[in-house]
């Protein structure tokens, strides 16, 4: 696939140009924009358990590093491409923009099924593939982070082969990381914590009240969904669905979320799970609930299923969980829509305190990572508000403009080289 089939590129690509538009970005910076810096495409062979090779496609892709070093999550999935690859990097150099880290934009995955594989497989394959990519990825190039189908173990294990490789351990190479091996207390539950933060922000101005009796269903039950049912569900809030890639499970009176999760610890997936009715995941979509959290994968709101969406705040727990056309649809009914690059930058944000922490090899506590946390989001997220009155916009669009303003004034100043 080229660089600008996948419908997450070209949805990126028309955002950039929209919000670029709006707010008069110089056409010098946007063309730059529109490219990531570099791409590395590499084999990633392994032996399996039964002594056969097979090869895997890996990469990394670097989008714009103008704020600092690249980061960005790394994703085992069938789905992952390099178009999608690129545009997942091209949305993180917002995202870090927009929230103020001294971070540029990048990506990476591998076109896998992590569940068909078994556990020496997997190491197996992230070992090769850190090998494979380790000349352009480093604490101060590159860092990478987990993803869909990644966790703190195949950090742990990329980690542990960049260290053998450079000859002594380098714990600033990623982030996400085993506590006990250099990662920050918090970073497990900061994407869902942050997104929870939001949909504190949003129901404010809504003049909402998230706790008894505000109702919530959210897509994808993993390292986003999982931390963001658990906080909302601590305030009170009724998680009356929650959905994985084997379908979607409902209970009017709410879902038991400590419950669902030593299940899907146990077995993978929430089907079978007893005491629920099991609905599908376009169901669940189109549920009648307050907030609705797509934290699952890209492309799951489309114009085909955006306006049976009745939820009066959507917040994209995931990355492009709306297309353009979605985003359109859903705003022009007036619901209050989250964006991406806002509510799910709790995770960038504990993996920057991560990296700080593990450069000065002096950690923090709980609190001042939550306190610090929200003081980001928040400032962010008001940004973000005020600026789509200023401009008129959607909070996608008012969104991208934030973080053009900072990109744009950071090229400037850098200018383009050689001169
Ligand atoms: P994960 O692998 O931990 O969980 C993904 C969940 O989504 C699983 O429950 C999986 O079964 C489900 N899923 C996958 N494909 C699906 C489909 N087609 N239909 C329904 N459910 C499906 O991944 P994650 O880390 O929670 O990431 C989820 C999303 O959040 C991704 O878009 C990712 O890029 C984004 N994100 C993650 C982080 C992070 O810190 N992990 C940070 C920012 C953004």
């Amino acid at each position: 696939m080229s660089l600008f089939e996948s419908p997450l590129y070209k949805d990126s690509l028309k955002l950039l140009e929209d919000a670029g538009s709006v707010m008069g970005l110089d056409p010098n910076i946007l063309e730059r924009l529109k490219y990531p810096k570099r791409a590395l495409q590499v084999a990633v062979p392994i032996r399996l358990d039964d002594g056969t090779v097979k090869t895997f496609q890996g990469y990394r892709v670097q989008h714009n590093m103008t704020l600092g070093p690249g980061k960005g999550g790394i994703r085992f999935h069938p789905k992952v491409d390099l178009s999608e690859t690129a545009a997942l990097a091209m949305l993180m150099t917002f995202k870090c923009a927009l929230v103020g880290l001294p971070l540029g934009g990048a990506k990476g995955g591998i076109c896998v099924d992590p569940n068909e594989l078994s556990r020496q497989e997997l190491q197996s394959l992230t070992r090769r593939y850190t090998t494979e990519i380790n000349m352009i990825v480093g604490p101060s190039i590159d860092i990478p982070a987990p993803d869909i189908g990644t966790d703190g173990q195949t950090m742990a294990w990329f980690m542990d082969t960049y260290s053998q490789l450079k000859g002594y351990t380098v714990p600033g190479v990623v982030t996400g990381k085993p506590i006990t091996i250099g990662g920050s207390l918090g970073r497990a539950e900061a994407t869902g914590k942050g997104v929870a933060y939001c949909v504190n922000f949003a129901a404010e101005k809504l003049g909402m009240k998230v706790g008894k009796g505000m109702t919530v269903a959210i897509h994808g039950f993993g390292k986003v969904g999982i931390p963001a049912a658990q906080d909302l569900r601590d305030q009170g809030c009724t998680i009356v669905a929650v959905s994985d890639v084997s379908g979607a499970i409902y209970s009017k009176d709410g879902i038991d979320v400590d419950k669902a999760v030593e299940w899907v610890n146990q077995r993978k997936f929430l089907k079978d799970l007893p005491g629920v009715e099991l609905i599908s995941n376009e169901d669940l979509l189109a549920l009648d609930v307050d907030v609705l959290i797509p934290a699952a994968i890209d492309g799951v709101l489309t114009k085909k299923n955006a306006d049976n969406v009745k939820a009066k705040i959507i917040a994209e727990g995931a990355n492009g969980p709306l297309t353009k056309d979605a985003i359109d649809i859903i705003t022009a009914k007036g619901s209050f829509l989250i964006p991406d690059i806002l509510c799910n930058a709790g995770g960038v944000i504990v993996s920057y305190f991560e990296w700080v922490q593990g450069l000065q090899n002096f950690f923090w506590g709980l609190d001042e990572i939550n306190a610090k946390l929200h003081s980001i989001l928040k400032d962010a997220f008001d940004n973000v508000y005020e600026c789509s009155l200023e401009y008129k916009v959607d909070m996608k669009k008012a969104a991208f403009i934030r973080a053009f303003r900072r990109l744009e004034r950071a090229m400037r100043l850098r200018g383009l080289f050689p001169s």
